[in-house]
């Protein structure tokens, strides 16, 4: 059937639901589709189930440190992946369930489940509707990458999608790729009782970050008892009578590792190759991401790109970010851009590592003058209490201006505390502007000023 919009929203991930409320409440006539479960990454696979697995981890890594605190619980710690599972599709699946009931309950929206595809500049068809609007927002996301590497069709694999069905321990999981995904899943697993194997290409760990940050995260997971190999590139998978066998471009350990399962956890591509863009005008660069200007317009006039299909942003906050973007510009005349988004993220490994702004390396890379200070978590007095003393906190200044350039808090609350020097950067103050206020003790916060009191010229 042919229908008529004010609006089309295709793909339901963390910015298309609330742009199509906000629409639908502004009196525009909204239609929302989505091809599988409502939320998206996010909900489905993504953030919400790998933190809700990482906090059944958490609880049994603890137990087995209880007698460091006293507590004796008596017997070995036994981790139930059935009810592990339980828990974690109970909570990804009520929210799940929210979005898709609040889709279908928007005053003037319609929904379609299907996939849709371009047919011209104005036009998606799903299914067997013809659907047109003035305007169209696609937030459709990404996938794993699976590359094209020989014996993945014999051998049987796993992504963070297929990850989400398991519920029995893996007796020796192989995890290829030794970034944020990757290292989530690894240590989860190791907690949960399984052997792990992290194989990276690279010379360290989350390469992206800055060397001490690696090696810190590297010693992390080591001392938990995951294997690392390091600089071992996969070649290929085999089916091997003792599981599956992974060969390896290495320069030192064996050229093999067999295990009883392989995670690929190598990065994602964005679904842009089957939605028809040619039809509609509207470009992509190299990698598949669609080409957006600063206000996240596309090639196509009508039409705007949000979320991780954009490739400004791999998270939910900065797809979220998206649509209050392309939502206030819409609706309330603003001028917002993407590039005014700091970069501000987190690695949900135990403890975390919360980071915002630029590396140190970039500081470096850019030749700007500058001033850090580093403070490792055992010199703070409530990772000392918790006993979680594992990483350190590091800011980077610049010295011109006394403007936070970047940080890193790898410990133990470093998710949350990193927000303090995020705020300050938004605000666009120096970073005098905190440092003689008195914060809570004990907490990690309060070493916040103590750190930048102890800055100095970066050698
Ligand atoms: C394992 C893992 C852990 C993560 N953890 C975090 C985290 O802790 N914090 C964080 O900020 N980010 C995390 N992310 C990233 C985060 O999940 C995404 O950045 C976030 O979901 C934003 O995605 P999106 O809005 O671009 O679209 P998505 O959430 O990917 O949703 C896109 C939707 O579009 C639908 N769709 C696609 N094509 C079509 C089509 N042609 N027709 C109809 N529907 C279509 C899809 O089915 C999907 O529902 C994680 C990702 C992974 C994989």
């Amino acid at each position: 059937m042919d229908a008529t919009y004010d609006a089309i929203i295709i793909g339901t991930g963390q910015a298309g639901p609330s742009l199509a409320a906000r629409l639908s409440a502004g009196g525009m006539k909204v239609a929302v589709i989505e091809q599988a479960k409502f939320g998206g990454t996010c909900v489905n696979n993504g953030c919400i189930p790998t933190k809700t697995l990482v906090a059944s981890a958490y609880a049994a890594h603890s137990a087995r440190r209880s007698a460091e605190y006293g507590v004796d619980i008596g017997g070995t710690v036994r981790v139930d992946m059935r009810r592990v599972k339980a828990r974690k599709d109970e909570i990804s699946g009520r929210s799940s369930r929210g979005v898709e009931s609040w889709m279908r309950g928007l005053a003037n929206g319609t929904v379609y489940c299907g996939h849709a595809r371009f047919t011209g500049p104005k036009t998606v068809r799903v299914n067997d509707d013809l659907l047109s609007a003035d305007r169209i927002f696609i937030n459709v996301g990404g996938r794993p990458l699976v590359p094209n590497m020989p014996g993945l069709d014999l051998a049987p694999y796993l992504t963070n999608m297929s990850m989400m069905e398991i519920d029995s321990l893996p007796e020796h999981l192989l995890v290829i790729g030794g970034s944020y995904v990757g290292l989530e899943f690894g240590q989860m697993y190791r907690r949960f009782g399984s052997r792990v194997t992290i194989i990276e290409m690279g010379p360290r760990l989350i390469g992206r970050e800055d060397e001490d940050v690696s090696r810190a995260v590297h010693e992390i997971l080591q001392q938990e008892g995951i294997e690392l190999r390091l600089n071992a590139e996969c070649l290929a998978l085999v089916r091997d009578r003792a599981g599956i066998a992974v060969n390896l471009r290495c320069t030192s350990g064996p050229p093999t590792e067999v295990g009883s399962h392989v995670l690929l956890a190598v990065g994602r591509v964005p679904n842009t190759d089957d939605l028809g863009l040619e039809a509609a005008g509207i470009q992509t660069d190299t990698r598949g991401f669609i080409e957006v200007d600063q206000a996240l317009r596309t090639t196509n006039p009508n039409v705007w790109a949000l979320g991780d299909c954009n490739g400004k942003g791999a998270f939910t906050h900065t797809s979220y970010n998206d649509y209050e973007i392309v939502a206030d510009n819409l609706l309330s005349g603003a001028a917002r851009k993407w590039t005014d988004r700091v970069t501000a993220y987190a690695l949900f490994i135990d403890p975390p590592l919360g980071r915002v702004g630029m590396t140190e390396a970039e500081v470096r890379r850019a030749g700007m003058p500058a001033l850090a200070a580093k403070r490792p978590m055992a010199r703070v007095a409530r990772a000392v209490e918790k006993g979680e003393t594992a990483g350190f906190m590091k800011v980077v200044v610049d010295a011109r201006n006394q403007r936070i350039l970047g940080a890193a808090i790898l410990g133990t609350g470093g998710d949350e505390v990193v927000h303090s020097l995020l705020d300050v950067i938004y605000a666009g103050l120096p970073y005098t502007a905190v440092q003689r206020g008195v914060r809570i003790h004990p907490t990690v916060s309060e070493l916040i000023p103590t750190l930048l009191g102890e800055l100095q010229p970066l050698a």
